[in-house]
């Protein structure tokens, strides 16, 4: 599986419809200061489902979207597309080139696809949980991450190494059967109170 092809659409500096496309192995993007080189890396973490602002160098969400300049006018939408090739079946689909979407609109509202099919966050979240590609995963490494690896809790490392051995997918689902199972305990008890008021 490798990255393909971006394509980003009044999402921050980026006015205009761009497309960049990526061939095997390396690829450097070089550019002076502030011609938006950290821009491209935040719209792959932002297309993967980034949804803190911050992160993103941004006060609130809507601040990705490109806000006008001096000659253009602000746009209402800003969009992000990133395929990736498929063909050794990486991705849990059935396609060879996977293209995920990501649109927001002024209001906020934020609206996913994968191949252009409309879906919720989550579809995405697990499509890619494992693969190392999430927004946390280890395939994103912005400036300062290395040495935040290198220096943080042996608990914050573990996750990268869980990540990769694959075992992120089975501890989120345990999470979500943990909740639901506490959540019908407490329905449950509810049911009690209510048959013994009724005795
Ligand atoms: P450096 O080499 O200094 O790190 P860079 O090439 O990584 O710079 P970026 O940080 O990606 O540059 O881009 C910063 C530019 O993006 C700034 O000129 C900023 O005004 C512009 N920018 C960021 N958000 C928006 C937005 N919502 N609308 C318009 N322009 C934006």
């Amino acid at each position: 599986m490798f990255l393909k092809r971006l394509e980003l659409s009044g999402f921050k500096s980026f006015a205009d419809r761009t497309e960049l496309e990526f061939v095997r192995g390396i690829t450097g993007v070089v550019g002076p200061n502030g011609s938006g080189k950290s821009n491209i890396s935040d719209s792959i973490r932002w297309v993967l489902g980034e949804q803190s602002a911050k992160s993103l160098r941004g006060g609130n969400m809507q601040d990705v979207i490109f806000a006008g300049s001096d000659s253009r006018k602000a746009v209402n939408y800003g969009e992000v597309s990133l395929t990736l090739d498929n063909s050794d079946s990486a991705l849990a689909l059935d396609f060879n080139e996977v293209t995920i979407t990501r649109r927001i609109h002024r209001s906020g509202e934020s609206e996913y696809y994968i191949n252009k099919q409309a879906c919720r966050l989550k579809d995405i979240t697990e499509l890619f949980m494992d693969t190392g590609i999430g927004k946390e995963a280890y395939s994103i490494i912005g400036q300062g991450r290395i040495e935040e690896i290198l220096s943080t809790k042996s608990e914050d490392r573990r996750g990268i190494f869980e990540e990769a051995s694959g075992i992120v997918k089975y501890k989120s689902r345990k999470r979500e059967a943990e909740k639901k199972l506490a959540d019908t305990e407490q329905n449950l008890l509810r049911i009690h109170d209510l048959v013994s008021e009724l005795e």
